[in-house]
C-alpha cells in the first residue's frame, strides 16, 4: 500500500476509453480501488447493479443526497451521478488510493476538499473520432450521442483545472502515461 493515500480522478468525454483506463490501472495497481458511483440513469445492457454503477431511482438518489452520502453529485446528461462518500473515505484512510471516474462538476467539487489528489483529463484525439467511438460502442441512440458530444465540447474548458490532461491516441501509451503519473504522485 502507498504512503500517502491519493484520490485519482479520470476525467473526460463519453467515449474516450475512461472505463478501460480505469479497469487497467485497477488491475496494474494492487495499493488502487476503483470508487463505483451511484447513477439514476437507466441500467444499459450487459451492466449489472453494482458493478459498473449503483443504481438509483430519482427518488432514492435524493433521499441519498439528503443523508449526505455523497462526497460530491452531479447531474450529467440529464441523470444524476455521485460518489459514495463512505467508501472513499474509508479507503483512504486504511491506505488505499481511490480512482474514480467522475466530470468536470464533480471533479471541481472534490478538487479544494482534496488538494493532492492527482486530477488527469483524458482528451480525444479529435471529436470525428470520439464521435466514431461513441457510435461503435453502440451503447447511445443518435440524439444521446450528440447530446455527448455537446457536453464533451462544453467539459473542455474546464481541461485548464487539471493538473494533468492526457491525450489517448493510443490506449497503451495512455494507460502507460497514467500509471507514471500516479507513480510519481504516490511515491
Ligand atoms: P455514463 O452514463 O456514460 O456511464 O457516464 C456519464 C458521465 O458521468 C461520465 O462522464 C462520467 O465521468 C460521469 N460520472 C460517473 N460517475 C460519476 C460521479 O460519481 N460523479 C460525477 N460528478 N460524475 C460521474
Amino acid at each position: 500500500m502507498s504512503k500517502k493515500a491519493k484520490l485519482i480522478v479520470i476525467s473526460g468525454p463519453s467515449g474516450v476509453g475512461k472505463t478501460t483506463i480505469c479497469n487497467e490501472i485497477v488491475a496494474r495497481r494492487k495499493d488502487v480501488v476503483y470508487s463505483i458511483s451511484a447513477t439514476s440513469r437507466r441500467i444499459r445492457k450487459g451492466e449489472i447493479n453494482g458493478r459498473e454503477y449503483f443504481f438509483l431511482t430519482e427518488k432514492e438518489f435524493k433521499r441519498w443526497i439528503a443523508e449526505d452520502k455523497f462526497a460530491e453529485y452531479a447531474i450529467v446528461h440529464g441523470n444524476y451521478y455521485g460518489t459514495p462518500r463512505e467508501f472513499l473515505e474509508e479507503n483512504l484512510k486504511k491506505g488505499f488510493n481511490v480512482l474514480m471516474d467522475i466530470d468536470v462538476q464533480g471533479a471541481k467539487k472534490l478538487m479544494p476538499l482534496y488538494p493532492d489528489g492527482i486530477y488527469i483529463f483524458v482528451l480525444p484525439p479529435d471529436f470525428e473520432e470520439l464521435k466514431k467511438r461513441l457510435i461503435k460502442r453502440n451503447t447511445d441512440d443518435e440524439k444521446e450521442i450528440e447530446n455527448r458530444l455537446q457536453t464533451a465540447r462544453a467539459e473542455l474548458q474546464y481541461m485548464k483545472d487539471y493538473k494533468y490532461v492526457v491525450k489517448n491516441i493510443n490506449l497503451d501509451d495512455t494507460i502507460a502515461e497514467i500509471l507514471k503519473i500516479i507513480d510519481t504522485e504516490t511515491q
